[in-house]
């Protein structure tokens, strides 16, 4: 399997640091609003690796941070009245449940900066006492970008095309710092704001030290695999870099992969330009699995263009795919027990040359594009050879491979109605059973559920009926 790996500008093969296991960070979001669709582009990429590192018997620990201490969560607490905790918490509650509508899997952890503090302190002691940080007159303390040989790697910058850089910069408040390139670790509070106690003043952490710390307490020292999107790679992860291999003398992080950016009608996504829209709003207009579709329909290093258009035809395309399940599903119910035919075993063959071909797409760095091409063959060949002649062995054989194909990619293969209808179908039957059994506490507690679900149940003499609300 290879994986294109910013640091070295190259596909690489990809071994990870334990047999058999992935231990991976992918930076999260910070909470102080909904989550716009850019923000869903990391989430969804980084899932299907994780999906297709699992599909091939790899146990993932996947550890994705929420920011929640920061300017922008502390202005709008400001705005609203209220303490930053009260924005953070909402916030991340909405942006659980957008994961969850784009079939985004909860990470193992989902560590929050505000619950983490106690690693950055010690982090940053470790980074003084080894000379790779200090503390300014004002509590502030700051990295040294020049004690780290390495800095620029990343991002193949040089450090001293940097220091002149940003050498005219001047900015006001950090007049301690012994070079422009340095960075802050711990600042000291504002009035008003969310502090902690440290050993050089009141304040919060900088940005780039949540992710170090976060990362070193969840995953330890070394990382096999380290992502988010490509506006990250400077200054925010070559500081990760700095900052985790000063302390620990070891390389942080083996692959670092970075997904390309989402525009809106080839424009960049922003909210002067009014082009910016919320997971949310894309929600009430298209199911998100559409979007999820859209998103691995492309390559996860290239740009990306979002138009209503473009979804629309994702949403096409996933129609497609769903009805031709759809369609062998019930062709498998109406097919009695019999062995795939001569002429179906070489169908199976032609079946398992398209699964080959979509694993060699993902192995391809993730080249989810050539694996949606895949599925569509694999779909086409379906619509064109099961019929209700074919045996239940080949439907099935078509059924479990577009369903392991579409989970890797996280698509839901079944209507959400229909899954829906299923669970009322069992709680149904469970409720009757209960009933039968004389348990009528059990049978009223079903009842209660299904009517918490919106479900209304009618004790017909043909037996039980429900409707929605
Ligand atoms: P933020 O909340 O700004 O720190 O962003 C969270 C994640 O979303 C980071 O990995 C960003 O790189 C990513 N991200 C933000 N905007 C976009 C965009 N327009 N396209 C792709 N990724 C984005
Ligand atoms: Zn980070």
């Amino acid at each position: 399997m290879k994986i294109f790996n910013t640091l070295t500008g190259r596909k690489e093969e990809f071994v990870p640091l334990e047999p058999g296991k992935v231990k991976m960070y992918v930076c999260g979001p910070t909470v102080y609003n909904l989550i716009h669709i850019g923000n869903a582009r990391p989430m969804i990429v980084f899932d299907t690796v994780r999906r297709y590192l699992e599909y091939k018997g790899y146990e993932v620990n996947f550890v994705s941070n929420f920011t929640d201490v920061d300017d922008k969560i502390i202005k709008k607490a400001a705005e609203e009245g209220v303490d930053s905790a009260v924005i953070s918490r909402r916030y991340i509650e909405e942006c659980r449940k957008d994961m969850e509508a784009m079939n985004v899997k909860p990470a193992t952890v989902h560590p929050k900066a505000t619950e983490e503090i106690d690693g950055m302190l010690e982090l940053i002691q470790t980074l003084i006492a080894k000379g790779h940080a200090y503390a300014a007159a004002d509590g502030t303390v700051y990295f040294r970008t020049g004690s780290f040989k390495d800095y620029g790697k990343l991002s193949h910058k040089n450090l001293d095309e940097l220091q002149s850089g940003f050498r005219e910069i001047k900015v006001t408040g950090e007049e301690g710092k012994e070079d422009p390139s340095d960075f802050v670790l711990w600042k000291p509070k504002k009035e008003g704001e969310p502090y902690w106690e440290s050993p050089w003043c009141q304040g919060r952490p900088g940005w780039h030290i949540e992710c170090s710390a976060m990362s070193r307490k969840y995953l330890g020292e070394q990382i096999d695999i380290h992502g988010g999107g490509e506006d990250l790679i400077f200054p925010h992860h070559e500081n990760e870099i700095a900052q985790s291999e000063a302390a620990s003398g070891k390389e942080f992080a083996r692959y670092w992969m970075h997904n390309g950016f989402l525009n809106i009608d080839n424009k960049k996504m922003s909210k002067s330009l009014g082009n910016f829209f919320t997971v949310r709003e894309i929600g009430e207009k298209f199911d998100l699995q559409v979007l999820r579709f859209f998103m691995l329909s492309a390559h996860y290093r290239s740009p990306l263009n979002f138009s209503a258009d473009l979804m629309e035809s994702s949403k096409n395309g996933l129609e497609r795919i769903l009805n031709g399940i759809e369609r062998l599903r019930e062709l498998r119910e109406r097919a009695g027990q019999s062995a795939a035919s001569r002429e179906e075993e070489k169908l199976c063959q032609a079946v398992g040359e398209l699964r080959a071909k979509y694993e060699a797409a993902m192995e391809d760095d993730f080249n989810t594009a050539d694996a949606v091409s895949a599925v569509f063959e694999v779909v086409k060949l379906a619509n064109s050879t099961a019929d209700q002649d074919s045996s239940r062995e080949y439907t099935e054989y078509l059924i479990e491979t577009l369903e392991t194909l579409c989970g890797i990619l996280g698509i839901i293969t079944r209507r959400r109605k229909e899954t829906l209808d299923e669970e009322v179908e069992k709680l149904i039957a469970r409720r009757q059973q209960a009933r039968k059994a004389k348990d009528f506490a059990l049978a009223d507690q079903i009842r209660g559920q299904l009517s918490s679900m919106g479900i209304i149940l009618e004790d017909t003499r043909e037996g039980v009926k429900w409707k929605r609300a």
